[in-house]
Parts: structure tokens; C-alpha cells; sequence
């Protein structure tokens, strides 16, 4: 631990530290990164790696104000020292966690934080409580056979895509910053022989708590059921107040199980609503806060492909395709349903909350369905109409995006119930000319079906349109805007960053002069890395 302290004049001076994480839980005796297996314990100490030549790419200001941080704050060199890994501020208490997981569906063992260090929890003025945690600073005990760093061009997916998420009203993990750390960092990004030197970057994250299925698994796995017991009363009293009334016992870890599936059904149908698919699903990548965490080959559906997926590594089985989430989520709940169930002793209790995930996901997803459709309520009715949507929207190359965001200026009109709908299709097709024959012939009679619903709707276009733009964005975080964002910065140009985390500050919102960030994927991109295929090289 032989970073500088750091005691700046401003508000970074006022942040006050509360490491309940340290406090409330066992540690591991020994410190520092040496590889090691842990028993009896939760974390170990470890500080950031100091870098070469720290500099700042981009604060999100939204993030600094929950921190009670100023602009000025975030321009100040302490905060670069700070949140690039390179000097603690006063109360900070570095270290990292220790969790396990299914990668791809088997039990991966020990994994835990390899590049991640937490940095402490503040207590904001608002009462809320908030881990600071920075990726890519360096080794810890938990980095296996790898670096503990990070990249610039993962990093810049983290920051961006966290910011992104909080706008459109996804539960998530939030980004406070990136730096570049003035190192270089070797990568295979398509694990294929060609190695390169890389700029490393770090970003600080921001969370409630970063606590994942998998910290539950670990301590399930070796068998540790009073340390199990300990640190679900701990994640209880601080993550979930509403539940600590109910005493510790069978019947509280009932009640936290019930509640990470509603937050975890929550988080995915809003995944499914804009578009988005996480990539990596494992239980260690699932936070039982139902927020959305890891942002490694994640990608947001251009055309609409219910099987695609982002990551090269899952081209495969495609196990964390675009359609399978909500299924996944729930495998990842029996999981963590297998981990406590030395809490609980009862499985036909843990079984009961598992079958109930399915229907309620089923509920939560065609209300949001039905209001992405701008109906008033969805019925039992128009689930006809939806899945025969999926099957239409398949048929032919179309921007998921931009198909519901245009939807709304269908004609309804009685009088046109025997016209061609299919103009408001035009702007969202990857390939117009694809339009003909039976593929028009079935758009049509989706589009005529629809516009007979919403006639028995008898809204006014105004309202639905306001009904349907608050829920079908405009602005996504297009795989294509992040690689130029990438591209720029990768050549010293961070202005893309700040103009494109601008537009995701308001995605719901039509922005005059900024139509380039609502376009369809460009031809260049379908195949291009980064754009079209990520892998986990970060
Ligand atoms: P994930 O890609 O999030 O599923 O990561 C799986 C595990 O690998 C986690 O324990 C990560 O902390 C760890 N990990 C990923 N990249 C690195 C890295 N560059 N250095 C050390 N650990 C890493
Ligand atoms: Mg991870």
C-alpha cells in the first residue's frame, strides 16, 4: 500500500468513507496481489498499481454530482491521481473481492476481482451508499493468469454504455470516469496469434454494490455455510433495508431471493426493450442488485435477430443470444437459488420463486411490449399480434431501433384499411428493395392488423406518440458510434466521447443537427471488429 495520500482542498476533501465491505465481513490475512485461494474470508487488501503517465479522457458529470462532486472537482489533478490508481484520498481502503461462477454454463471455481479494486464506500448527502471501484488498475490476488489491466477500447464500451444505460432508464452500474494510464497493455483481440501493445486505460466505477451471484457460489462452494449466513444478513442490512425487518433466518433469505428475481426480470425485459444484449451472462457478470454490470461484448441489435450475439467467444453455442436472456437470467437464479439453499433448507420454496420468474418476466415484458406499441394496455388479445411481429420483423434485414421509433406515424385511417401501410417501414430497412412480394404482402398484413388495434385503442396520436417515444429510443449506443468514438481516442481525439455520451444524456429526444447518431449501421460495419464481433479481449 504505497501509494501517495492524497488531501485535496476541494469537495474531493469531503468525501466520507464507510468501508462496511471491510467492516462487517472476514478478510484475508495476507496482502497485496500474490495469486491465492481464499477460505474464511470475503476479500483481500490489495492497492491500485501506480501508472506511468495518468491522464484524464472523460468524467460523467451526472455520476460526479451523486458523489457530490463539482466540475471543477473532476478537472482537479488529485481527482486524475485518485481515480486513475496512481494516490488514495483519506478513508480509502483498497481491495478486492472474492467470487466464483458458471462460465458458459460450467462451474468456473474461484474467479473473483482481477482487475478490479474497490476503493471505499461513500455515504452521500442524500443517505445513499456508493462503492467506488476502479477496473483495469492493476493485479490482484483474483487476476488467474492475466494482467489486471485494461484497455482503452473496452474501456471507453464501459464508460459510455454505463452512462447509456442510466439514461435510458436501465438499471446499472454507473461510470464515473476514464483515464488512460500512459501504459501499454499487450491484447489478442481475436485470439488468433496477432498481439499487440494497446493503450491501458482505467475507469471508476460506481455502485450501491458490486456484489454478483457468484460471491453467494464461492462461499456455497466451500462449504461454508456461517460465513454464507453472514454475508446475506450483511447484504441484507446494507443493500436491502426494506427487507432487514424480517429476522435472519430461512424466511429473510426467501424474501432477498424474491426480490434479486423481480430486480433481475426488471433489468432484462428493460434489456430486451432497447435492444440490448450483455454478451456474457455467467453468474459472475449478475449482480444481485438487478443491475446491469460488466460491460465486456455487449452489442446493441441493429437489424433485428432474436439469435445474434456480440461475442465471437459464444458464436457457438450462442448461449447469450439476443432472445435467450430471460432464459439465461433465470438459469443464473437457480444457481444462485442452489447457492443459498443451505439458508433455506427448502427447495420446493426456492422452486416456487424460479417457476414464478418465468411468469412474471412474461407480464413485465408484454406490458413494456405493449407500450412499445403504444396501446393503451396489452390484452390477452395481442399476443397474437406480437409474436406474429417477432416473425414479420425477421423476414427482412430492419433496424430494431428505428422501426419502433417510426412506427408511430402509421397511417390509421379507416379509409386506408386496404392501402399499402408499408412506407413507414422504408427508413428502418437495411435494403428497401427487399420490400416485394411475400415479404410486403406479410408486412402489410401485420401493419393493417396493428393499425385495426390501435383504431379500438382510441387514443389520439398525440398521446400515443408521447407514450411511445418515452419507451422506444432514438439514440442507442450503435456498435459502429462506439468504435468511432474508439478510433478517435485511440489517435488523442476524446471529443467523440464527450459528444456521444451528450446524445445518450437525452435518447428519448429528437436532437436537430445530430441525426448521425440515430443512423442505421453503415455497410462498413456489418463485418468490422469491434462493430459487428466482439470477444473478451478487454
Ligand atoms: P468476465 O469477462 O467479466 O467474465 O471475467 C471473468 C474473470 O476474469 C473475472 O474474474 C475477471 O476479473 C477476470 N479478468 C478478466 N480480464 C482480466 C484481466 N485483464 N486481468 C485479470 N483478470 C481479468
Ligand atoms: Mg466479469
Amino acid at each position: 500500500m504505497s501509494l501517495p495520500s492524497i488531501q485535496p482542498a476541494n469537495g474531493l476533501g469531503d468525501l466520507k468513507f464507510d468501508n462496511s465491505f471491510l467492516r462487517e465481513l472476514p478478510g484475508d490475512p495476507e496482502e497485496g496481489p500474490a495469486r491465492r485461494q481464499l477460505t474464511e474470508a470475503c476479500y483481500s487488501r490489495v492497492a491500485p498499481t501506480a501508472t506511468a503517465a495518468p491522464k484524464l479522457v472523460a468524467v460523467a458529470k451526472e455520476t460526479a454530482e451523486l458523489l457530490g462532486l463539482s466540475p471543477a472537482d473532476c478537472a482537479s489533478t488529485e481527482f486524475l491521481q485518485v481515480f486513475s490508481g496512481n494516490g488514495l484520498l483519506t478513508g480509502m481502503q483498497p481491495f478486492s473481492t472474492c467470487y466464483g461462477g458458471h462460465q458458459f454454463g460450467n462451474w468456473a471455481g474461484q474467479l473473483g476481482d482481477g482487475r478490479a479494486i474497490n476503493l471505499g464506500e461513500i455515504v452521500n448527502t442524500e443517505g445513499q451508499r456508493l462503492v467506488l471501484q476502479l477496473k483495469g488498475a492493476g493485479e490482484t490476488p483474483y487476476s488467474r493468469t492475466a494482467d489486471g489491466l485494461a484497455v482503452l477500447r473496452s474501456s471507453v464500451r464501459e464508460f459510455l454504455c454505463s452512462e447509456a444505460m442510466f439514461h435510458l432508464g436501465v438499471p446499472t452500474t454507473r461510470a464515473l470516469s476514464l483515464s488512460l494510464t500512459g501504459d501499454e497493455v499487450m491484447r489478442d483481440v481475436l485470439y488468433n496469434g496477432n498481439a499487440a501493445m494497446e493503450p491501458g486505460a482505467v475507469v471508476c466505477r460506481v455502485s450501491p454494490s458490486f456484489t454478483r451471484f457468484g460471491h453467494y457460489q464461492m462461499l456455497a462452494a466451500r462449504g461454508e455455510t456461517e460465513l454464507l449466513e453472514q454475508f446475506l444478513n450483511y447484504n441484507v442490512t446494507t443493500d436491502f433495508p426494506q427487507l432487514a425487518g424480517i429476522a435472519p433466518g430461512p424466511e429473510r433469505a426467501l424474501a432477498w431471493f424474491a426480490e434479486v428475481a423481480a430486480r433481475t426480470t426488471t433489468m432484462v425485459a428493460h434489456w430486451m426493450r432497447v435492444g440490448f444484449v450483455h454478451g456474457v451472462m455467467n453468474t459472475d457478470n449478475m449482480s444481485v442488485l438487478g443491475e446491469t454490470i460488466d460491460f465486456g461484448p455487449y452489442g446493441w441489435l441493429e437489424d433485428y435477430d432474436p439469435d445474434w450475439t456480440p461475442n465471437t467467444t459464444d458464436a457457438q453455442g450462442k448461449r447469450y443470444r439476443f432472445a435467450h436472456q430471460p432464459a439465461v437470467a433465470q438459469w443464473n437464479l437457480l444457481q444462485l437459488a442452489n447457492a443459498i439453499f443451505p439458508l433455506v433448507n427448502d427447495a420446493a420454496a426456492l422452486e416456487k420463486i424460479l417457476a414464478s420468474f418465468e411468469t412474471n418476466y412474461v407480464e413485465t415484458w408484454n406490458a413494456m411490449l405493449g407500450q412499445k406499441l403504444g396501446l393503451q394496455s396489452f390484452e390477452a388479445r395481442d399476443g397474437e399480434l406480437t409474436d406474429a411481429l417477432n416473425s414479420v420483423m425477421q423476414l427482412t434485414e430492419i433496424d430494431m431501433t428505428l422501426f419502433y421509433r417510426n412506427l408511430v406515424d402509421i397511417d390509421v385511417r379507416e379509409e386506408s384499411a386496404s392501402a399499402d401501410l408499408t412506407g413507414v417501414l422504408t427508413s428502418a430497412l437495411y435494403d428497401p428493395a427487399t420490400l416485394t412480394g411475400d415479404v410486403q404482402v406479410a408486412w402489410n398484413g401485420w401493419l393493417q392488423n396493428y393499425a385495426a388495434r390501435l383504431r379500438d385503442d382510441q387514443q389520439t396520436l398525440d398521446a400515443r406518440r408521447a407514450a411511445m417515444n418515452a419507451v422506444n429510443p432514438l439514440y442507442v449506443l450503435r456498435n459502429y458510434l462506439s468504435q468511432l468514438a474508439i478510433d478517435a481516442a485511440e489517435q488523442g481525439d476524446f471529443s467523440r466521447i464527450e459528444t456521444q455520451l451528450d446524445v445518450l444524456r437525452d435518447p428519448y429526444t429528437e436532437q436537430p443537427g445530430r441525426e448521425e447518431y440515430a443512423g442505421k449501421r453503415p455497410e462498413w460495419a456489418r463485418t468490422r471488429v469491434g462493430c459487428s464481433m466482439l470477444s473478451c479481449s478487454s
